[in-house]
């Protein structure tokens, strides 16, 4: 099995273990990331009492500081309900469509608009009647059995979402995903890099940039600094010269290492805070209305989301 092949299928095993394992990640840990948010505007953050309710988001923000948006690349099951969408279209009713570069461009600045959308009318503002806007609903109701639709608008977005996703590769991640917008933005000090020496490309190939997963266009850079990388190390490891290369601290490592440190790291931080928090204390979730030890992540994600539409 070449290096391509080899890394594409040890991703593809981690993203499914993670949609099967814990598929409300992205709309708990947006939940949170609500709830931080508001309890500051309001003035009532209290670290003790948020920290047990808000254990992913304290997670995963220091580490996308460090790692990038590694969470989109490996753990959100509706990123990989992108990529298996994608996937079907591409390999099965062999839609190939290539969407222009400055489009492209343009439409990712959407999501930060989304996201800048969310936070002043929806969480600062608290206009309740701006809900079904909120693509986060549509995001959330893939994921539910039945799905429950709540507006025609949301089912709107949903559709959308589903068609733009057999069409463009990571559709709702590029352009509209609140959350992405937000680990874009968070990663400064990312030491996870991927770096290639364009003098020594073979001529013409290009091939890295024709699959990156997120269209980011590396024909003329020698480091991905894009924000918009998701780490899923398509370009490093398909690279036919061997040219492009990952590495953490300028240290060149294999991309399946690096697949296995992001999640490895992911998941022990998150059992050792869990496991920490359910030492310290007994009490029922003020958010979930669960015990971390008992009814777990799914009840959390179900409290998550009526909160996130309060
Ligand atoms: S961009 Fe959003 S939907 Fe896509 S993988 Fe990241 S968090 Fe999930
Ligand atoms: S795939 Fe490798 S050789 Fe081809 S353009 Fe990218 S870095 Fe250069
Ligand atoms: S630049 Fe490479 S690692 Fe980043 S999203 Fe594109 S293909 Fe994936």
């Amino acid at each position: 099995m070449n290096k391509k092949k080899n890394t594409s299928y040890i991703r593809l095993i981690i993203q499914i273990l993670f949609l099967i394992m814990m598929p409300g990640l992205f709309t708990l840990i947006f939940g949170q990331l609500k709830q931080i948010y508001t309890a500051s505007i309001k003035g009532n953050f209290e670290l003790g009492r948020i920290l047990p309710m808000s254990i992913e988001i304290f997670i995963l923000i220091p580490l996308t500081i460090m790692f990038g948006r590694f969470f989109c690349g490996y753990i959100c099951a509706f990123g990989t309900i992108n990529d298996l969408i994608y996937k079907f279209s591409s390999n099965v009713l062999k839609i190939k469509f290539k969407i222009n570069k400055r489009v492209d461009k343009f439409l990712k600045l959407i999501k930060y608009a989304v996201l800048l959308f969310i936070v002043i009318f929806i969480w600062t503002l608290g206009n309740k009647g701006l809900n079904g806007l909120n693509p986060w609903d549509a995001f959330a109701q893939i994921i539910q059995f039945p799905p429950s639709v709540q507006s025609i608008l949301s089912l709107c977005v949903l559709i959308l979402v589903l068609i733009g996703a057999l069409f463009i590769e990571r559709f709702f991640c590029r352009y509209l995903c609140p959350l992405g917008a937000f680990l874009s933005l968070i990663q400064v000090f990312r030491i996870v890099r991927i770096s290639k020496n364009k003098s020594n490309c073979l001529n013409g190939c290009n091939l890295c940039s024709r699959s990156c997963s997120m269209g980011i266009d590396l024909e003329k850079i020698d480091r991905v600094d894009s924000i918009e990388c998701i780490q899923c190390m398509n370009c490093s490891a398909g690279c036919l010269g061997n040219n492009a290369k990952v590495s953490i601290k300028s240290k060149t490592i294999n991309e399946v290492a690096v697949m296995l440190i992001f999640v490895f790291t992911f998941i022990a931080f998150r059992g050792l805070a869990v496991s920490m928090i359910n030492n310290n204390t007994s009490k029922i979730d003020t958010v979930s209305g669960a015990t971390r030890t008992s009814v777990g992540i799914i009840n959390a994600v179900a409290d998550a989301l009526k909160q996130a539409k309060k």
